[in-house]
């Protein structure tokens, strides 16, 4: 038995190797893609007739008159417009079946494995429709974002670069919980992992999953919308909490998104240090001056109220969205010409995943350019997630995460919701 085990591990672990070896560019393949149009991102310009070198998954050179070496795989794109691959920084890929989480209760029906598992094709329809990275915003069962952006490391499945938060840091019974069941009901301990009571409880909450191994930490500072006995205007942590959350996350050299809809809320969070606030529907003047002062990132969710009042949810919960969605379309405009520094987020997985790519045209109708539309969710996304040299535009020296639509965005914002190539890492997924 004990020999059949490890005969088994063997095999796994040598399958698992090969999978590998398959999903990451081979450091000698030279790859030149003939691009028609190229985003300049971190200089807001198109450049014409451009040839991307390729050493393996990184971008070795770039121009018009680079020359192709002989033997180079060529790639043509010379019809279509490239750009870097885009970043969702507000995304939940690892909660399972979308359809099946309308209501969070659906998660005490599945196992934590089942929900993983059925969180594969995510990740993959994520990856296809151009996104190569995201910032992963919390899961219902803890840790289960690890072991999917685990599994895509390694080669076993296919999806986008993840960047994790391990579990929700919120209140007993917040915004981040899962509520609503009856008071005498025992939760498996992944329901409740992040819930945090005081200063030095959520250092303790933070510590924990800086050692779990998550990418970053995101605490609920307001109550929400698609939680149960919840009241998005209600303040949960208080400044002390989210000010221990930032300084604790900080000693891991991890940064702290936060969760807050209610005006004060978010002004704690722009005071405690936090590097992004999620959604910040009711934003007053003073948070958005507060934002520019403390250059805290607005990640505002514009597109999903679409999802949430089209479709059949709680009826608490569409109480709660009542009126937020187009509160928080005017706040967009209002901080965007205030300077307010803005990323690229959907709440994905409130919508159907493919749907992500629609926000594009949402934030140009609220105020945005489609250049800085398309810079929200690259080079500052990038910037925000800490990582600016090495994803978030297309440069040498650069990880080789690319897309290209057909015809200009710049022109037709519409195009980024038909991305027909995508590569990540020099490894061509769609095409
Ligand atoms: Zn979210």
């Amino acid at each position: 038995m004990k020999f059949g085990l490890s005969l088994f591990i063997a095999l796994t672990l040598t399958l698992a190797t090969g999978v590998r070896a398959q999903r990451a560019a081979t450091p000698e393949i030279v790859t030149a893609i003939k691009a028609g149009h190229v985003i300049d991102v971190e200089n807001g310009r198109v450049l014409d007739k451009q040839i991307i070198l390729l050493r393996g998954p990184k971008i070795e050179s770039m121009g018009s008159d680079v020359k192709i070496p002989a033997g180079a795989r060529v790639l043509d794109l010379s019809t279509k417009t490239v750009l870097p691959g885009l970043i969702d920084c507000h995304a939940h890929l690892a909660d399972g079946d979308q359809k099946q989480n309308a209501d969070p209760f659906n998660q005490l029906r599945r196992s934590a494995s089942q929900v993983v598992l059925e969180s594969v094709p995510n990740a993959r329809v994520t990856l296809e429709s151009g996104f190569t990275t995201v910032r992963d915003a919390g899961v219902y069962r803890a840790l289960n974002d690890i072991a999917l952006r685990d599994a895509i490391n390694k080669g076993y499945i296919v999806g986008p670069r993840m960047f994790v938060a391990g579990a929700y840091i919120t209140v007993s019974g917040g915004a981040g919980a899962m509520t609503g069941q009856a008071p005498d009901i025992i939760l498996p301990w992944d329901l409740h992992y992040g819930e945090a009571n005081s200063p030095w409880e959520v250092r303790q909450k933070v510590r924990q999953l800086a050692h779990d191994g998550v990418d970053h930490i995101k605490m609920l500072s307001t109550g929400a919308v698609l939680t149960h006995d919840s009241n998005p205007n209600s303040l949960e942590f208080t400044l002390e909490e989210l000010q221990a959350g930032v300084s604790e996350a900080k000693n891991f050299g991890l940064r702290v998104m936060v969760h807050a809809h209610a005006t004060e809320g978010i002004k704690n969070a722009i005071r405690a240090g936090a590097a992004s606030i999620e959604h910040a529907e009711l934003i007053d003047d003073e948070g958005i001056s507060l934002a520019k002062e403390h250059g805290t990132y607005l990640d505002m969710d514009l597109y999903d109220e679409e999802c949430i009042q089209g479709e059949t949810r709680p009826a608490d919960f569409i109480e709660h969205d009542r009126g937020l969605g187009e509160i928080q379309r005017r706040n967009f405009g209002k901080a965007l010409k205030a300077g307010v520094k803005m990323v690229f987020g959907t709440d994905s997985g409130v919508c159907p995943y493919e749907f992500s790519v629609r926000q594009f045209a949402f934030m140009v109708k609220y105020g945005m350019t489609p250049m800085q539309a398309i810079q929200s969710a690259t080079i500052n996304a990038a910037t925000l997630i800490g990582k600016p040299e090495e994803f978030g535009s297309i440069r040498a020296g650069k990880i080789a995460d690319l897309i290209a639509v057909d015809s200009d965005p710049i022109v037709d914002i519409h195009q980024l919701e038909h991305v027909t190539f995508v590569m990540k890492e020099g490894v061509v997924y769609k095409q």
